[in-house]
């Protein structure tokens, strides 16, 4: 099965921190997926496949991996009412 991976930023660009992102690897089939910590540096611009969603969306995808993911690979239904 393929690897995906997506890497996005978790510092503000005012951070001393900013380059220090987290990288997500995860097989498509499976769905094991692996964190890590990684380095990237300030002049790269990476791209955010969050970028059309609302903040609020984006947060909630941001600090859950499983659902970032699972959003990522086009696999979940999310924008659907969901119950508070
Ligand atoms: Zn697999």
């Amino acid at each position: 099965m393929a690897v995906r991976s997506y890497q996005y930023r978790h510092y503000p660009a005012g951070s001393p921190h900013y380059e220090r992102c987290i990288g997500l690897s995860w097989c498509s089939g499976c769905r094991v997926y692996t964190g890590a910590m990684v380095h990237v540096p300030r002049t790269t611009a990476l791209t955010d496949a969050l970028a059309s969603l609302t903040s609020e969306h984006r947060d909630r995808l941001l600090h859950n991996e499983v659902r970032l993911i699972e959003h990522l690979d086009g696999r979940t239904e999310d924008d659907a009412p969901t119950q508070q």
